[in-house]
């Protein structure tokens, strides 16, 4: 059954039991499910800053590639993943074998949680944080293990370990989601020399292009217990074309593959090696990103509005008030803002748009902060009757 907003939100208003039907999910659902208004029947010139989209979409190179191939389009051409691996693994200095090729990063995430959590190895991860784990794990009857992030909004290694001393999953999201703050590497080393044998280190680097982080890549080289997620949803811009990739030692992919392994669509490969082979892409895009994302933090500075500083492409900005009232008061001025999570009930989740995305966003929450908060009067958001979630 696909998810419409309406049957995500009965569904997971009912509870973990009925949460537990629900297959794979990601941040459009995520985002979807706590939007008052669907988007499509947005009205034109609405702002669209609620699920971490890149408005840039895919590069030049990316379009010709997709546009080219369209006559293609009959055949499943496996062949033109494995190219789109074994330039990766090129470019990163891997074997081939150590990348997997899914249609987005959320296919291997919901996998690598099935296969390496159980009712008796938990899921662990950092509070606030993507949520796609969390679910994928009560869904395999794991327990869920959320771990407050550190006053700097890194993850705090030692206390996930302890935490779920066998636990099965340690997801680290570097940037996290949703407040764009990396974690430090000493980090994820310590998490690694001290976590429970037959446990993963899952590093989601679906963000990674915007910030200075390291990559954990060199820790799959070393054929450690690591699994590392990149996807070409953010900087590539191609979150409706479907890309992503999961990295790791053969072995533990062989285990994420055991959960499904669907032919590629072609033209999505196509657009991600093109996207590979441009050369200025990914600093380009980073130095857009910052200066726009700089020049916000600027305005909301000068506002004496509360912010965390981010690294992404998201950050997240205190209200003072319900969060969900001012997504609220937000859609009705058209402008789209991003998630609440029940740890940070006043703060809501912004993505950085195009400077007019900005300059719109701008006005609009200078006028809703200037008004008295009201009470949030529009339909619960099922986000906050999942279990799982609060
Ligand atoms: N991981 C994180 C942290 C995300 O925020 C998202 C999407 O927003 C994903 C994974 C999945 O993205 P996709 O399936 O589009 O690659």
């Amino acid at each position: 059954m696909p998810i419409s907003r309406r049957n995500f939100l009965r569904t997971a208003a009912a509870g973990t039991a009925a949460v537990a039907t629900l297959p794979l999910l990601s941040e459009a659902h995520l985002a979807m499910a706590q939007r008052r208004t669907p988007r499509k029947a947005d009205p034109a010139g609405s702002v669209r800053i609620d699920a971490n989209e890149n408005p840039l979409g895919p590069c030049a190179a990316a379009c010709t590639s997709i546009s080219g191939l369209i006559p293609e389009g009959g055949r499943y051409d496996s062949d033109l993943t494995g190219k789109l691996a074994e330039i990766f693994a090129a470019q990163e200095g891997l074997k081939p074998e150590y990348v997997s090729v899914y249609a987005g990063s959320s296919e291997p995430l919901h996998y690598s949680v099935l296969a390496f959590t159980s009712a008796s190895r938990a899921y662990v991860t950092g509070d606030p944080g993507y949520e796609a784990g969390m679910l994928a794990a009560a869904l395999n009857g794991a327990e869920v293990k959320k771990v407050p992030l550190t006053p700097t909004h890194a993850h705090d290694a030692k206390a996930m370990l302890a935490a779920a001393p066998m636990g099965g999953v340690f997801y680290i999201c570097n940037p996290n989601n949703p407040t764009g703050t990396t974690t430090p590497r000493e980090q994820i080393e310590y998490a690694l020399a001290n976590k429970p044998a037959g446990s993963i280190l899952l590093i989601d680097e679906a963000y990674i292009h915007f910030s200075d982080a390291a990559s954990a890549i060199d820790l799959v080289k070393a054929d450690k217990d690591v699994i590392v997620l990149r996807t070409f949803s953010k900087l590539y811009g191609m979150a409706g074309i479907r890309c992503g990739l999961a990295i790791g030692r053969p072995d533990l992919l062989a285990k994420i593959a055991y959960y499904g392994m669907n032919p590629m669509p072609i033209m999505a490969v196509a657009a991600a090696t093109a996207s590979l082979r441009d050369p200025g892409i990914i600093a380009q895009r980073k130095a857009i990103n910052a200066q726009i994302r700089t020049q916000t933090f600027e305005w909301l500075t000068a506002n004496n509005y509360k912010f965390i500083p981010s690294e992404s492409n998201c950050f997240m900005i205190d209200t003072g008030r319900p969060g969900h009232a001012v997504m609220s008061a937000m859609a009705s001025e058209n402008v789209y803002i991003g998630r609440v999570w029940p740890i940070m009930p006043t703060s809501v989740r912004i993505t950085v748009g195009t400077a007019g995305d900005m300059a719109q966003f701008q006005t609009a929450f200078k006028k809703v902060m200037s008004a008295p908060a009201v009470a949030f009067t529009g339909p619960m958001p099922g986000q906050n009757r999942s279990r799982m979630l609060s």
